[in-house]
């Protein structure tokens, strides 16, 4: 199941209402169309002033694309447009069967940031999943009228953007960390398996792990849980057995193997704390297999 993606309502934005609302008669609609502004203005501001300028001078019902992005790095806001299943106004002559994304810029010359390629896919992936079209752009407005929309810069991205749409909707629903954020969790993950050695050679472990894990836990997660969590998010997913995570990529699915599999040492027998080959370098361990397999199992009920 894809996530929902943050976005910032109509009401976030300061849209005014529709003059009127015509629903779309059919969805999935068989198309789906990319569109840049063509401007430089960025934000709620430019949400509003797109939209005076869609009704007041164009004369439409309401702001003429579905959902909107601008292109504000770092941060990049999905702005709800006249939303899905609504007829749009976006596309001359294929506005009664498309949906309209549109990213705030102009990408004749602006160059899209890898994060919004990121949240632009991943809205079609989710939109795709709620049944409101298909797992891909069909075109950029340029393949459905004479316009030079969305931009050559964004346009010769279509395929990758669809590409990472449809591993998004597959499952691979991990954000892409930046350097710094990978190295971050990573540091995280290294520490946690430092700490699982050092308890298992102490007479008292096991008792401090379950000590660490009450006093750290958030609600019903638990730290099991969290580990989980981090490893995956510095690891990707598991996937396709034998795959080894190569710990330079980053968010690549097919990650090191169940979590689940026996492991050595996986459950920590009270009773025979340092058991030999459990030790493990700290240094590799975070990034192989079995890092995996002992943080995810750090279970001490
Ligand atoms: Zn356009």
């Amino acid at each position: 199941m894809v996530t929902a993606p943050v976005m910032v309502s109509r009401a976030g934005w300061g849209a005014r209402p529709p003059k009127s609302v015509t629903m779309l008669a059919k969805l999935p609609t068989p198309k789906l169309i990319l569109h840049h502004t063509a401007s430089d203005g960025q934000d709620e501001p430019s949400m509003r002033a797109i939209q005076t300028f869609h009704m007041d001078v164009r004369g439409w019902r309401d702001i003429a694309y579905h959902y909107v992005f601008d292109n504000d790095s770092p941060d990049v806001d999905l702005f709800v447009g006249r939303g899905a299943g609504v007829e749009g106004a976006a596309t001359l002559n294929n506005n009664d069967d498309s949906h309209a994304i549109c990213v705030m810029g102009n990408y004749e010359g602006d160059t899209p940031s890898p994060l919004l390629l990121e949240r632009i896919a991943h809205l079609v992936a989710w939109g795709h999943e709620q049944g409101w079209w298909p797992l891909g752009f069909t075109g950029g407005h340029r393949d459905y009228g004479s316009t030079s929309c969305p931009g050559d810069n964004l346009h010769e991205l279509i395929g990758s953007i669809n590409d990472r749409a449809e591993a998004i909707y597959e499952g691979d629903d991990m954000p892409q960390f930046t350097p710094e954020e990978e190295a971050f969790l990573k540091g995280i993950v290294a520490r946690a398996v430092e700490v699982k050695v050092a308890a298992n050679e102490m007479p008292r472990g096991e008792q401090l792990f379950r000590s660490l894990k009450s006093k750290l836990s958030l609600g019903d997660v638990s730290t099991d849980k969290v580990a989980e969590v981090l490893v995956t998010a510095v690891q990707g997913p598991p996937g396709e057995k034998g795959d080894k995570g190569d710990p330079g990529a980053p968010g690549k699915p097919g990650a090191p193997g169940a979590p689940g599999a026996p492991g050595v040492g996986e459950k920590g027998d009270p009773g025979e704390p340092g058991k030999p080959g459990e030790k493990g370098d700290p240094g590799p361990a975070p990034t192989s297999a079995t890092g995996t397999i002992e943080i995810s199992g750090i279970t001490y009920p």
